[in-house]
């Protein structure tokens, strides 16, 4: 809900979804249209070309949020100002420093958040339906999660037997976190669990791939940071049409209660 303004400016924090263009909500177009400084990293700034003509664009590199977040906050005193993340600025987005810095700075300011297609869904969507009921969703990350804590959090999330969504699954300077994942989805769930690997959702250079638990190893290169992993849960299973495997389903339950 916008809070009561003191300057004229505006924040507005926008989740520009996984990529395209028609991916993007039209809230988070008008949101970006109708800002004077546009800022953010450069790879998500890049699709938005066609609509940043006559605005003052910030781009910035990852690792310099907090830089971002402030200049973000300043800018906002006296202009209308949109900071941008990939999927949703919520999900592992710009969203909760923006918020940090501004509740730190106690400046009273006008502040929306539009929401984005998160890079979850994105993947899920490429694959059936492998997110039909509960799952959880781990980063990888450990730059601002220690690497003890995001083990803790895998064990329990496989305990439970849900789908789990990886997201920063695999980079050059933390190649071995997704063989540890791996390692201990395999201490809850069977060789036949069905995963599912997307490179690039709903981006032009677009690789989905299925596999299984059991021979995952074969596919660890198909995994960098442009990618989200799913690890199906215990209901999950590979989705064919004839011979083909198509994705991933996830049944919700229905095949108990009726017949189709
Ligand atoms: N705020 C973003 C997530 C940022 S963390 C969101 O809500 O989607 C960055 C990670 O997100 C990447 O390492 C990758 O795992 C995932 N990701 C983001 N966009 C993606 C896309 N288009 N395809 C596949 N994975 C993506």
């Amino acid at each position: 809900m916008p809070s009561h303004a003191e300057g004229n400016g505006s924040l507005t924090i926008v989740g520009l979804g996984p990529g395209r263009l028609e991916y993007i909500t039209p809230r988070a177009m008008k949101a970006v249209a109708r800002a004077e400084y546009v800022l953010g990293h450069s790879m998500y700034l890049e699709p938005l070309k066609p609509l940043l003509e006559g605005k003052t664009v910030i781009s910035s590199s990852m690792g310099k949020e907090v830089d971002r977040a402030q200049q973000a906050i300043d800018l906002a005193k006296t202009g209308h100002v949109a900071i941008v993340s990939g999927g949703d600025a919520g999900v592992y987005g710009m969203a909760s420093i923006v918020l940090e810095v501004l509740e730190h700075s106690g400046i009273n300011i006008s502040v929306e958040i539009v929401p984005g297609v998160t890079a979850a869904n994105a993947a899920a969507s490429r694959v059936g339906s492998p997110l039909s009921g509960d799952f959880a969703v781990i980063s990888l990350s450990d730059l601002l999660t220690p690497l003890e804590v995001i083990e803790q959090r895998l064990d329990a999330v496989f305990t439970l037997g849900i789908p789990v969504v990886l997201y920063n699954p695999r980079s050059r300077g933390r190649p071995d976190n997704l063989a540890l994942a791996i390692g201990i989805a395999r201490k809850h769930l069977g060789p036949e669990t069905p995963v599912g690997i997307v490179k690039n959702a709903l981006r032009d250079d677009e690789k989905t791939l299925v596999t299984t638990l059991g021979v995952m190893e074969q596919s660890m290169d198909a995994v960098d940071m442009h990618t989200t992993v799913i690890i199906g849960g215990r209901e999950s299973r590979i989705w064919r049409m004839g011979d083909d495997v198509k994705g991933i389903i996830t049944p919700r339950g229905y095949h108990k209660k009726y017949v189709y």
